[in-house]
């Protein structure tokens, strides 16, 4: 089943809701990255929240989500966009810890608990917006949790969780937010508290194969869910050949000479998906040329 996220509204529009499934978008982080499990957990979860906050957007709207912990696996960057599209990376990819006292992966042992959690939204000719809140957490869910309520003042529930398989391939991988509409009445906070306290991780959801659908049942409660719409998802970087052309243009001829005369030749490589470019001789003069006009 390809992943998949779902927009709602629970309780007759007094909350909004997203769940989504991410195994195969986490996977395909955790082979370009190479990621340990304690990284895939984390830099997973990430992934799973901020393709959920690109799902707010619209149209060519995006998002770039930074999380920068004092933990060895060091800053962790994410891009999503209103399509679906999502891909990330985090510092050090290669980080190992031993299962923490739950028996889980200790993902606040390698994201830190000291930091920030800073998101920007590039909403295209209308605005350029940027939040940013201290981690509070390290274990990434309460992190979004807390920057929501206090960076865009949206009580929210979310939940992210990743399951790991012994050969560190993604199990099952998804969340879930709840966000509380200023008119949401007391009854119904309650109602969704009780709900809360009660789940399965969603990682176990997924692995049960909980439908993104059945996740926002199983967390709302089923009749008071109201599916909006669906979106496919999917790890997209949105690097290419050009995009490196332009940046290698952006350094001037004199130091493009430079690269010809010392190497002959010109590597780039995309930190999101780690792919390789190569610029030979003849292409790096071709840039030259452009610059010359
Ligand atoms: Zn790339």
């Amino acid at each position: 089943m390809q992943d998949y996220l779902v927009r709602a509204l629970g309780f007759e529009g007094q909350v909004r809701a997203f769940a989504v499934k991410t195994t195969e978008t986490v996977s395909e982080a955790q082979r370009r990255h190479n990621t340990w499990p304690v990284v895939s957990a984390a830099l997973g979860r990430s992934i799973t929240a901020s393709v959920m906050m690109g799902a707010m957007l619209k149209g060519e709207d995006k998002l770039t989500v930074k999380i920068e912990g004092n933990g060895p696996i060091g800053p962790m960057i994410i891009d999503a966009n209103a399509k679906g599209e999502v891909r990330g990376y985090a510092t050090n990819p290669q980080v190992h810890f031993e299962l923490n006292e739950q028996g889980k992966l200790d993902v606040r042992a390698g994201v830190g608990t000291e930091g920030s959690i800073t998101i920007v939204k590039d909403l295209g000719m209308r605005d350029m917006f940027s939040g940013q809140t201290p981690i509070v957490s390290g274990e990434v869910a309460e992190d979004f949790t807390y920057y929501f309520a206090v960076s865009e003042q949206v009580p929210s529930s979310v939940g992210l969780g990743v399951l790991v398989n012994p050969d560190n391939s993604i199990k099952a991988a998804g969340g879930f937010i709840i966000q509380l509409m200023p008119d949401c009445d007391d009854e119904t906070i309650t109602a969704i508290e009780k709900q809360l306290s009660s789940i399965e991780p969603v990682s176990k959801m997924i692995e049960k194969g909980y439908t993104p659908e059945q996740i926002l049942e199983a967390v709302l409660g089923k009749g008071n869910v109201q599916v909006l719409s669906t979106l496919p998802v999917k790890f997209q970087c949105q690097c290419s050949k050009e995009r490196f052309g332009s940046a290698i243009i952006g350094l001037g001829v004199e130091e493009i000479e430079a690269m010809i005369k010392e190497d002959g030749k010109a590597e780039a490589q995309c930190h999101f998906c780690l792919e390789k470019y190569e610029f030979n001789q003849a292409e790096l003069e071709g840039l030259i040329n452009e610059i010359k006009g």
